[in-house]
């Protein structure tokens, strides 16, 4: 039976609940058979991920819907993306509050390193709202022919064949509904209700906390286009604390994995030491939000895949999740969209696999391992910090790392400066261990 005569017994979500029925009166089929309709799928959650995800769907000719339970509230972020972005996702430029081009990084000792020395004149950090972006990527999901369902997904049924439909369940201006789809993407953030569903497996999370500050003109313009990072055991022992400009305040945050019942000390300590440089703000909102730490064991179990922050894909060392949860949205929907010869074909595990998951990992499993290990090494210790602030005072490593965070692609260096990196890094880390040594032995 073509899968599409499974989905269309159930409810469309916009249209009236009348009867439902039960998929348990389906015979399970054991043959994946092309469909004779279009293939059906539901987003769950409507972030950069499941923004990105449907648009990639519904542009494929699948027949789509993208649930999203709060489309008006702004997700607790930073809202800082890089340059490749903006080309990748056609974000339009009027969207942005702020062009970073200054970056201080401020060590334990509070050696102050100018980070954006090496960025050209058109290069820049963008500093978007949330709510205005997610909004953005919604409206053009929609225009592509997505369904956007405002409603709470509170239950996925499992399929009880290879053909048979997934039942979302969903709550929507307190009614209950049903749709069935072939389908699943799990774009739900990090407390994923489809990684739940399909068993997905746990992972370790930090926290962030943040605290919008709107600060008095002269202060704010001290911000305009400068962010800052600071890092030292007492803003986080393993994250560092920032300051970020946005449209007309600054988000002054930090986050931790290992001190967690900490944090609210660890955001006094970050207030602490920007004090004079927000005195007379008032805070407008206070907001915290898990971010995970690695990928799920599991990212795609039969016809369902996870993706951006409900899949675990947010890099060590930078906390970024944005543009990589965007792009595995995208990526994950382009591969269902060839795997079912857009919708006219039913997919299964193994297409997932091959057109998502391959992909993914052979395109950033290194960028994410490499980032792993530079926060073990650099943001374990106080010594490590010093270092890694030292470090960041170079030319060569500003340039590399400028190169890699904005393009999204490795950046060519030369042999000779690589190896005098190296000495650096392993020169620095030295050092700064012997200095903390004398510190603490003084
Ligand atoms: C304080 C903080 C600062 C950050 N700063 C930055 C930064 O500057 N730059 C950066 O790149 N990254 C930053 N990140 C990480 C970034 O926010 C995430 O990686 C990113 O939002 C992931 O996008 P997503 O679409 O996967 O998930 P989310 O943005 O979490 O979106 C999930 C969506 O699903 C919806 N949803 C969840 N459950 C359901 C349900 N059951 N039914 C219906 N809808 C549901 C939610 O309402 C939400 O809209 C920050 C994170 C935090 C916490």
């Amino acid at each position: 039976m073509a899968a599409h005569s499974f989905t269309a017994l159930y409810h469309h979500p916009n249209q009236p609940l009348t009867k439902i029925f039960k998929p348990k009166t389906l015979k399970p089929q054991k043959i994946i058979k092309p469909i004779t309709s279009k293939l059906r799928a539901a987003v769950i959650g409507g972030g950069p991920a499941g923004s990105s995800a449907a648009e990639a769907l519904a542009t494929g000719g699948i027949e789509t819907y993208i649930f999203e339970r709060s489309p008006e509230s702004a997700k607790p972020c930073g809202g800082a993306i890089p340059l490749c972005m903006l080309d990748e996702f056609s974000i339009p430029s009027h969207l942005i509050d702020r062009k970073v081009t200054q970056m201080k990084i401020i060590s334990p000792s509070n050696l102050t390193v100018d980070f954006g020395k090496t960025l050209k004149p058109n290069e820049f950090i963008s500093m978007l709202r949330r709510e205005v972006l997610d909004n953005f990527l919604r409206a053009r999901a929609e225009e592509r022919g997505a369904t956007l369902v405002k409603a709470l997904v509170t239950n996925i049924e499992l399929p009880v064949s290879k053909t048979s439909p997934y039942i979302i369940h969903y709550i929507s201006n307190n009614t209950k509904g049903e749709l069935a789809v072939d389908v699943v993407i799990g774009a739900d953030g990090a407390h994923s209700k489809v990684a739940k569903a399909i068993k997905a497996g746990e992972y370790t999370c930090a926290i962030a906390f943040q605290e919008r500050i709107r600060l008095p003109e002269e202060k704010m313009r001290y911000y305009e286009n400068l962010a800052e990072m600071y890092v030292g055991d007492d803003v986080s022992p393993d994250f560092y604390g920032w300051v970020f400009p946005k449209c007309d305040h600054v988000a002054v945050g930090t986050g931790t994995v290992s001190s967690r019942q900490n944090i609210k000390h660890l955001q006094c300590a970050i207030r602490n030491r920007v004090k004079h440089k927000i005195v007379g703000g008032e805070i407008v909102k206070v907001e915290a939000h898990p971010i995970p730490e690695h990928p799920r064991p599991t990212r795609v179990r039969g016809r369902a895949a996870l993706v951006g922050d409900a899949a675990g894909y947010v890099t060590k060392c930078s906390g970024e999740g944005i543009y990589f949860a965007a792009k595995s949205g995208r990526m994950c929907g382009e591969g269902i969209v060839r795997a079912s010869e857009n919708g006219r074909k039913m997919i299964g595990e193994a297409d997932l696999r091959r057109e998502y998951l391959r992909k993914w990992d052979d395109e950033y499993f290194c960028t994410f391992k490499f980032l792993d290990i530079l926060q073990k090494v650099f943001y374990g210790s106080n010594a490590g910090r010093e270092a890694l602030v030292e470090l960041c005072g170079k030319e060569y490593v500003q340039r590399m790392t400028f190169e890699s965070y904005l393009y999204k692609r490795l950046a060519k260096g030369g042999a000779l400066e690589d190896a005098r990196m190296a000495m650096d890094t392993i020169g620095s880390l030295i050092r700064c261990s012997v200095v903390g040594w004398e510190m603490m032995d003084g």
